[in-house]
């Protein structure tokens, strides 16, 4: 699916959730999801960042997204039920969320990994993650063709020594993906799967290799076909699969 090629109308009339949306793969995601009709609704905690998406989504002319700022750290069960409300009263339904913020947290063997930091990206890269799917679940079974999406990673996949709390993390991911995607196949019209994205130039990336020259990455933008497959009507009955953006 590497290779898709969606039609320009792909996502007409689709609403559609994503999170970390200001920045690196989301932010791309998040544009190109409006550039294929999608009214996008988009979540992350810096608002400054937040806003200049918005504004380059509105001068390319895609339908009008919303903006709902939430630091995913420090967000209570209450914050993400005021959200869906907000967002029921505003579209009354969702046909795709795109679970992408993730923080990296440290390289460090398991040993001497920080407790802190632990909890930290356990908050951000599993906890969240949990509570938006829960808070949405009621919205997202008001569309006709809902499509869930994980963001996962390879050490994700197949541990790695020293990726510590973030590889855990996206195992965990991938968990709660597989649970999901059996849960609701049965009795809803929603899909679960999760996507890797593959190495990308983004400022997580930069971070976790700082000696790569990111010029040899390709760049979010390059790496969306089969986000939007699986965001898309063309992934109909494609369930519970951990599918490679490269
Ligand atoms: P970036 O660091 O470039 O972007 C992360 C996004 O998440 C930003 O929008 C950031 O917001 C947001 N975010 C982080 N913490 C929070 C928080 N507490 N509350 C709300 N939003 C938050 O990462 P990438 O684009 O590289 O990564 C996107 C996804 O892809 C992640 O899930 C990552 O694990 C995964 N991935 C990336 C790879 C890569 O090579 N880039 C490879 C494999 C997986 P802000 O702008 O405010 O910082």
């Amino acid at each position: 699916m590497t290779h898709y090629t969606p039609p320009p109308t792909l996502l007409n009339n689709r609403i559609i959730l994503v999170t970390g949306a200001s920045d690196g793969i989301g932010r791309a995601a998040a544009k190109s999801f409006a550039a294929h009709g999608a009214t996008v609704i988009l979540l992350g905690r810096t608002v400054r960042k937040l806003e200049a998406v918005y504004d380059e989504i509105e001068k390319s002319g895609g339908p009008k997204p919303a903006i709902c700022p939430m630091n995913l750290e420090t967000a209570t069960p209450k914050d993400y039920e005021t959200l869906v409300n907000m967002l029921e009263k505003e579209f009354g339904r969702l046909d795709g969320l795109l679970h992408n913020a993730a923080v990296l947290g440290t390289l460090t063997p398991i040993e001497n990994y920080n407790v802190n930091t632990w909890y930290q990206v356990m908050q951000v890269n599993v906890h969240a993650n949990f509570l938006l799917t829960q808070a949405c679940l009621k919205l997202l079974k008001k569309s006709n063709d809902a499509s869930i999406l994980f963001t996962s990673s390879n050490v994700g996949r197949k541990g790695r020594a020293y990726w510590g709390a973030y590889a855990v993390s996206n195992f965990a991911l991938e968990g709660l993906m597989q649970v999901l995607a059996t849960e609701l196949e049965s009795n809803t019209t929603i899909r679960v799967n999760s996507i890797d994205p593959g190495p990308t130039r983004t400022a997580m990336r930069a971070n976790a290799y700082p000696g790569e020259d990111p010029m040899t990455l390709p760049l979010p933008e390059d790496i969306l076909p089969v986000y939007l497959y699986l965001m898309g009507p063309d992934s109909k009955g494609v369930n519970g699969q951990a599918m490679e953006a490269q």
